[in-house]
């Protein structure tokens, strides 16, 4: 993509009306837009990002067999009526046509999943059964301070799994478990995993996918001699520094983290709220046991912003990248140089290379703190040295080193591979 034909602007000022570091930068960068508190557009650059984050998960997703599917957003009433959610979702959105019909906006789909597959899965035989959808999710959240990582409106993935035992659920939840840790170290994070926690009446039984970052809104303690972590809401009588309740072998430590991802195992309350049974074996009809399973795609999006930027700008990993060269050239009118630079973004784009180029008539230096602002990975840079050297210029934007590559082969390899 060229740089000139993108339609959005840097800008250096930092808005006033964000706090949270990731919304400042997204919205310097151009990656997003804001409408209101709580609610972003996506721009050409934040889209790139968020598709490869939801690539990502759609891989993972499908991988364990679940369908993908798109269901509605715009909800009858009725059978958030039946769940008792119509009340009871404090986050609830709701809506009334000019006829005086009653809608709601998906937070979650529990209320229209769970219909689908049990007008299709009526047997056993059926189960288990896995679909989901990745799209966007309408909440009234209280605080919207967070920048994407707590919007009124995001993205999310919402899996949902239908089985006939318990021990179904559980065989299924470790799964489930994998593939969500694999989402988290292909976008660059390392999450821990909650405790099981909640399973009184009233509450459901969940684990949390946490990924440390000062700008998160949950407190975790957890172990660094094993995987045992806990959310602090939850965690009892534990306190910071106590012994690790599971292995004894380190004491805990307290730490700020955000939640990128969620399970809960929902028992056959909504089968249950829903009519939804199917047929045993012995011919009987039972309810099945139900599990949910979210990613934030647009919180993800926001931690690695969180996690990865330095004082210049994001740093994208790789994997997430909007693009994975960002060529810059610096001709000043030369018509050699810009004939080289041209010549090596086709041959990139020839070999699958995804290039940001900017070919803006700007000064370098304006140049050289956008793309750190943008955070690509790699910065190749063309200028009459190339012509007299023969080799392009790179620096890598993580760690700002810089070494010599002599042509669009050896940047290639370096840009998808290295
Ligand atoms: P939180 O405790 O942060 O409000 P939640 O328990 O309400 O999260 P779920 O209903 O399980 O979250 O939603 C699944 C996932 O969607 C969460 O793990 C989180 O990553 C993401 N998510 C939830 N609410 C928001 C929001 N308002 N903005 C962005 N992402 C969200
Ligand atoms: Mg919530």
């Amino acid at each position: 993509m060229k740089q000139s034909h993108l339609f959005t602007k840097t800008r250096r000022e930092v808005p006033s009306d964000e706090v949270a570091k990731n919304a400042q930068l997204l919205i310097r960068a151009g990656f997003v837009h804001k409408e209101m508190a709580g609610v972003y557009s996506m721009l050409p650059l934040g889209l790139r990002t968020l598709r490869k984050i939801e690539a990502i998960v759609r891989e993972e997703m499908d991988g364990i067999g679940a369908q993908e599917t798109r269901m509605a957003t715009l909800h009858p009433s009725e059978p958030w009526k039946m769940t008792g959610g119509w009340d009871g979702v404090d986050v609830l959105f709701k809506l009334q046509s000019r006829t005086e019909k009653e809608y709601a906006i998906g937070q979650s789909e529990e209320e229209i999943v769970t219909p689908i597959v049990g007008e299709y899965a009526r047997s056993y035989k059926e189960l288990p059964l896995m679909v989901y959808q990745i799209g966007q999710k309408y909440r009234d959240e209280l605080r919207a301070k967070s920048g994407i990582m707590r919007g009124r409106e995001f993205g999310m993935k919402d899996m949902y799994s239908f089985h006939t035992s318990q021990e179904d659920f559980d065989r299924f939840y470790a799964i489930a478990k994998e593939a969500y840790l694999r989402v988290y170290t292909r976008t660059g994070l390392v999450a821990k995993v909650t405790e099981a926690s909640g399973g009184s009446f009233s509450e459901k039984i969940s684990y949390e996918f946490m990924v440390l970052t000062d700008a998160g809104e949950d407190t975790i303690l957890y172990c660094s001699a094993c995987d045992y972590c806990t959310n602090v809401e939850v965690a009892g009588d534990l306190k910071e520094g106590e012994n690790c309740p599971k292995c004894g072998g380190s004491k805990l430590t307290k730490a700020v983290a955000s939640e990128v991802g969620n399970v809960f195992d929902l028992g056959q309350r909504y089968p249950k709220a829903l009519n939804y049974t199917y047929k045993a074996e012995d011919g009987s009809d039972y309810y099945p046991i139900m599990g949910c399973y979210g990613i934030g795609t647009t919180r993800l999006m926001g931690v690695a912003v969180e996690t990865f930027a330095d004082e210049k700008g994001m740093v994208w990993p790789k994997s997430i990248a909007p693009a994975q060269v960002h060529l810059i050239e610096l001709s000043g009118g030369d018509a050699a140089v810009k004939a080289k630079a041209d010549e090596l973004y086709a041959d990139l784009m020839k070999a699958g290379v995804e290039v940001l180029y900017d070919e803006r008539d700007m000064r370098a230096g304006e140049k050289f703190a956008d793309s750190d602002l943008i955070g690509i990975p790699l910065r190749v840079v063309v200028g009459k040295k190339t012509i007299e050297t023969g080799q392009f210029e790179c620096v890598r934007r993580q760690t700002g080193e810089s070494f010599l590559l002599p042509d669009a082969a050896a940047i290639t390899k370096d840009a998808l591979y290295v």
